[in-house]
């Protein structure tokens, strides 16, 4: 009798998975890279959007890190930029 139990190749396809679907999340005990926060990051945004909502980022990377809190801040103030786009664009 054949056992066809390979483990390690469900955990290879569960980590393809993963990868493909970690579009804007980030690994655990990234801190928030909004000056004068240290909550642990939720979200990886375009450094430049993060400051496009007003929020000060701290570093010189392409990538910002943000917690849940300025995550919604940041939604906050992109909503009311999409709004803005909506009545510029007709
Ligand atoms: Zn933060």
């Amino acid at each position: 009798m054949k056992r066809n139990l390979s483990n390690s190749s469900i955990c290879t396809s569960k980590l393809t998975m993963l990868r493909r679907g970690c579009l804007g999340r980030i690994e655990k005990g990234v801190k928030c890279t909004v000056s004068s926060c240290s909550r642990e990051a939720v979200r990886s945004i375009s450094a430049d959007k993060v400051k496009g909502a007003g929020l000060s980022v701290s570093g010189s990377e392409n990538r910002a890190y943000i917690c849940k809190e300025h995550y919604k801040e940041y939604k906050k103030k992109t909503k009311k930029d999409k709004t803005l786009d909506k009545w510029r664009h007709g």
